[in-house]
């Protein structure tokens, strides 16, 4: 309605203007408009005014539709059978309606309920239906179940009679069982039992049980026979020959079934000794000497033992005759005997080689030369015998060790010694005579070198041991 007023507004400024241009004068006039309502707003329609000013001029103003006023919603509930509805009516004008349709409820089913059992062969049915309305219902079939099937044993099978077992329905829907023949067991024959024992001459017999029933099986067993050794009935054994000292003696036994004969051995009998001790091997540095007594019977021979003549020894350790290890600077608590030597010249010497038990029966021939030592042996008897000699050779008392044959150095060469001195060791195992040709040992005999003893020797040489010591 202002968008009216202000169109008619323009209008009439204008042709106050156009009136006024030529200089004609006029009167100022403002509208005075009188309203009438032409028509109503209803609720859904916009109504009509008109304003009339005494000039002529007129306008007019559209007032908005109402609108409806609403009462409440009248509800009728849906069912699950049939579907709701809510209506509302316009206070304005009761033909002013609006309505709307309320969906069908869902049915209010129960769990299914089981009418019939299946069984083996028929179905069974099972239903639910609407606890609201009564008429919505729903029903479905319970598959058959088939038989059961098990087996059971109506009759054990025995050794020689047949079992018999069926097969049944184990719902018990009673259909008849099928029957089924078990096979016989046959017997089981357990161990072997000798009823009695084949001997030479008369057969045996074996029985095998049954281990379920009493049935047993019965087998001969053939007679052995006289060629072989058992199951025979022998007498004891007689003397059948004397044995000597020469040949061995017989019994014999003899078979009282069958006849068969047995021999056996009766050992020589010893000799006798005439006990008369005769030389039968002569004793030597190498073995000692063999003594027999002959058989009175037979003049074989009866016994035998080994003799040693007065002064022949055997296996008597041996060595070189220094001083011991322990009286070298050094030297510790061995029992050794070291010769010492001195390398810075050469020289020339012989040692005595002393028994275990005190006797000289040799020399170790000890040559130095540029500084290298070759050791001999010397025995004093040819008919001495010597064995397992060795020596060794080390920078001193202190480093000195036992020597023995597999360790030996070599004799009768030359080895480089180990520097400006040395000391070596020298043994073996000897077999000798206590007389010609060797000599009780003392440290006053005089070497066969010169004129100083052995003991004066050994002397000299820890002295020299100090010496180089310092
Ligand atoms: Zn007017
Ligand atoms: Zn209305
Ligand atoms: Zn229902
Ligand atoms: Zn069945
Ligand atoms: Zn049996
Ligand atoms: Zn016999
Ligand atoms: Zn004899």
């Amino acid at each position: 309605m202002a968008r009216f007023r202000r169109t008619l507004g323009l209008v009439l400024v204008c042709c106050l203007l156009v009136g006024a241009a030529p200089g004609i004068a006029s009167e100022t006039h403002i509208h005075s408009h009188t309203w009438e309502e032409i028509q109503k707003p209803s609720c859904t329609e916009t109504g009509i005014k008109r304003g009339v000013c005494s000039c002529g001029d007129q306008i007019y103003e559209y007032p908005a539709a109402l609108n409806h006023d609403w009462s409440e919603w009248v509800t009728t509930n849906a069912k699950c059978t049939s579907e709701g509805e809510r209506t509302r009516t316009c206070k304005r004008d009761s033909s002013h309606k609006q309505t709307e349709t309320l969906p069908k409820l869902p049915h209010n089913m129960t769990d299914w309920r089981l009418d019939k059992q299946a069984d083996c062969t028929e179905p069974g049915k099972e239903s639910r239906r609407c606890t609201t309305c009564d008429t919505e219902y729903k029903e479905r079939e319970i598959k058959a179940t088939g038989h059961a099937w098990a087996n059971r044993i109506v009759k054990e099978a025995e050794c020689e009679v047949q079992g018999l077992s069926e097969r049944y329905c184990q719902n018990g829907c009673g259909i008849s069982p099928e029957e089924q023949a078990i096979p016989v067991l046959g017997h089981n024959l357990g161990a072997k039992t000798v009823i009695k024992n084949a001997t030479c001459s008369i057969d045996g017999e074996i029985r095998e049980s049954c281990t379920r029933c009493s049935y047993y099986k019965t087998t001969p067993v053939p007679k052995l026979g006289k060629n072989q050794a058992n199951g025979h009935n022998f007498s004891s054994y007689a003397k059948t020959k004397d044995p000597s000292c020469t040949a061995e003696g017989q019994e014999t036994r003899t078979c009282r079934d069958c006849g068969r004969a047995e021999n056996k051995a009766i050992p020589k009998l010893p000799h006798k000794s005439n006990g008369v001790w005769d030389v039968e091997r002569e004793a030597t540095l190498s073995q000692p000497g063999l003594e027999i007594t002959r058989c009175i019977d037979c003049g074989a021979q009866a016994s035998s033992r080994n003799f040693t003549p007065r002064g022949y020894r055997y296996e008597v350790p041996t060595s070189a005759w220094g001083p011991l290890a322990s009286e070298y600077p050094g030297g510790g608590g061995s029992s050794l005997r070291l010769l010492y030597l001195d390398l810075s010249y050469d020289s020339d010497q012989r040692f005595a080689l002393v028994t275990e038990d005190g006797w000289l029966i040799g020399f170790a021939h000890v040559t130095v030369a540029n500084g290298a030592v070759r050791v001999s042996v010397e025995k004093k008897s040819e008919a001495t015998v010597m064995r397992y000699r060795a020596w060794g050779m080390f920078p001193d008392a202190a480093t000195a060790k036992a020597v023995n044959y597999d360790n030996s150095l070599p004799f009768d060469q030359a080895v480089k010694g180990p520097g400006e001195s040395c000391v070596i060791a020298l043994n073996m195992i000897s077999n000798y005579y206590q007389g010609t040709g060797n000599e009780r040992f003392s440290d006053g005999l005089v070497s066969p070198d010169g004129e100083a003893s052995y003991g004066q020797i050994n002397e000299l040489m820890l002295q020299m041991a100090e010496g180089s010591e310092e």
